[in-house]
């Protein structure tokens, strides 16, 4: 049974508008993503005070903690939210980094709804590049493409305006700062980050291949690598190595994303979180 949907059919434009809003007004939606058929799904957000709005009580996952990574070029949060088992097997899914593809915030805004496995210490990041996904644009404000900005592999690329300008020096940015600061801290044993729109993910080897080949599986994306392109300074290969045996992969959506593909790979995270727990344990 659906309940309230208003995410159902909002394009990467539109939610992007709509964040604006919630940006600007300080408050978060109530329940954007809710489907009352399954016991883990809430039916609003633990710190919205939904005590004074007629909200059909399901499941609350149990939020462990809200923390502030760091803040943008612009003075704005970048935030976690934690949930599941502290001191588990520490999981972080990033909805956007580039801030002008950001159907993964609908993503994130279903996992925030969701109890993960027990042993999963999930860290749920809406957008590391908050003045980008309020701009609505590849960069943050700096027009530094976070993804070419992490000091692994990095390298000059064009100057500010250059879709791809990889910043001043690796890991010039507050952004960047911020979000190894936290990977050096909390150490993800898997870090999963939403692009668009390639629509696909890119194979890889040994265990985290199939972790990939698995998540592909479920959410129904090809599994191809991509030709061309020149991939440096890249946040996901940063943070992988950044970890003993940490695993980080890229997941590139399409162009939209529905509600019910949305709940496909919040559902697909909460899978290969198991699967990585399994490996650990
Ligand atoms: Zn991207």
């Amino acid at each position: 049974m659906r309940t309230v949907d208003i995410a159902l059919g909002i394009t990467r434009t539109r939610r992007a508008r709509l964040l604006v809003a919630l940006i600007a007004t300080g408050t978060f939606l109530a329940t954007p993503v809710s489907e009352a058929d399954s016991a883990t799904v809430v039916a609003a957000r633990p710190e919205i005070g939904a005590a004074d709005r007629q909200v059909p009580v399901v499941v609350e996952p149990t939020l462990l903690e809200r923390r502030v990574l760091g803040r943008s070029v612009e003075g704005r949060d970048i935030e976690a939210f934690r949930y599941g088992t502290k001191g588990g097997t520490p999981i972080m899914v990033i909805g956007v980094i580039h801030g002008d593809e950001d159907a993964g915030l609908l993503i994130t805004d279903v996992l925030r709804t969701m109890t993960p496995p027990t042993g999963i210490d999930l860290w749920v990041i809406p957008t590391v590049n908050p003045d980008g996904t309020v701009a609505d644009t590849r960069g943050n404000a700096n027009r530094v493409d976070l993804n070419r900005n992490f000091p692994r592999g990095w390298v000059p690329q064009g100057e500010p305006g250059y879709w791809q300008y990889a910043g001043p020096s690796a890991g010039s940015e507050p952004e960047t700062k911020a979000v190894m600061k936290f990977v050096r801290e909390v150490k993800p044993a898997l870090g999963i980050w939403y692009h668009q729109d390639l629509n696909m993910i890119s194979p890889g080897s040994g265990f985290e291949g199939r972790i990939r080949a698995r998540y592909a599986k479920l959410t129904e994306l090809p599994l191809v690598r991509i030709t061309g392109g020149r991939y440096t300074g890249v946040a996901a290969t940063w943070q992988r190595n950044a970890v003993p045996q940490g695993l980080g992969f890229v997941v590139e959506l399409g162009p939209t994303l529905t509600s019910s593909q949305a709940r496909m790979h919040a559902e697909a995270v909460m899978v290969v979180a198991r699967m990585v727990h399994g490996s650990r344990a």
